[in-house]
């Protein structure tokens, strides 16, 4: 099976001649099949950056980029068979939950009954079956959030994105959703990259963590080795300190 993520020497410089600035140094990350992959640091490390290179939303300078052993430079987002969710739900707001939901699949041209089927099963997993008639301004913040999970699980991607989630919900409601994140995971079995700048979340939800700091990528290993045997006094710190 081909890895659903390889990531070779991928740069990215932004600005142009001696204005350029390097937000990305030569990341190299593998990413095995149904693996929680965490990619964590301070703000502006580039996270998002090295999100959005794998969407499709930025092009990197230089470097691979395959997702299931497709070369995907160059492929706009669309055909690259991801689904991303970010800190803003950004749902359609004049559409029901149900048309957010299979909104991506009509576009596929799926047939009507099997939409229908998809949206409630994704209605079911993520329990906003009462929700399905309702508009987004109708919403609490986790509804939302949940309702933009579905959104990305309905067009069953070999990858999923998630560019901090949780961080405009309260403290309460954050915890709540981390545990539908895993659930949902554990469930769905779809391999995913979730950026966070949060220990904590990245401690709980990662099979693997991926420590960036200034463009460089500074360690990847499961929540234990990163504990444990810190690569260098930044990793150390960074993970033991509490939020
Ligand atoms: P993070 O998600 O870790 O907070 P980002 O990837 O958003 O970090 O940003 C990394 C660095 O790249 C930051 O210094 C940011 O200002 C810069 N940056 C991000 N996008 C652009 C852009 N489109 N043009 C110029 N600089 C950018
Ligand atoms: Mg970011």
């Amino acid at each position: 099976m081909a890895s659903p993520l390889h990531i070779k020497g991928i740069r990215k410089a932004f600005g142009k001649g001696d204005k350029a600035v390097e937000v990305l140094k030569r990341i190299d990350i593998d990413v095995a099949p149904g693996e929680f992959l965490i990619l964590v640091g301070p703000s502006g490390c580039g996270k998002s950056t090295l999100l959005n290179i794998i969407a499709g939303l930025e092009e990197p300078t230089e470097g691979e980029l395959h997702i299931g052993g497709k070369n995907v430079i160059g492929m706009p987002p669309a055909q690259r068979d991801i689904a991303m969710v970010f800190q803003s739900y950004a749902l359609y707001p004049t559409m029901s939950v149900a048309d957010n939901i299979g909104f991506a699949l009509e576009m596929r041209k799926v047939p009507k009954a099997e939409r229908e089927k998809r949206i409630q099963e994704v209605a079911a997993i993520l329990q906003i079956q009462h929700l399905l008639d309702r508009r987004p301004a109708q919403l609490s913040g986790g509804q939302r959030q949940r309702v933009a999970m579905g959104r990305a699980l309905a067009r069953d991607p070999q990858l999923f994105l998630f560019d901090e989630p949780l961080s405009n919900l309260d403290a309460k409601l954050r915890v709540e959703m981390r545990a539908e994140i895993k659930r949902l995971h554990q469930h769905s079995g779809i391999t995913t990259v979730y950026v966070t700048h949060d220990q904590i979340e990245a401690m709980t939800l990662g099979s693997r963590i991926a420590v960036m700091k200034d463009g460089i990528l500074q360690q990847i290993g499961t929540p234990d080795q990163i504990y444990r045997r810190p690569a260098n006094t930044y990793v150390g710190g960074f993970i033991g300190s509490p939020t």
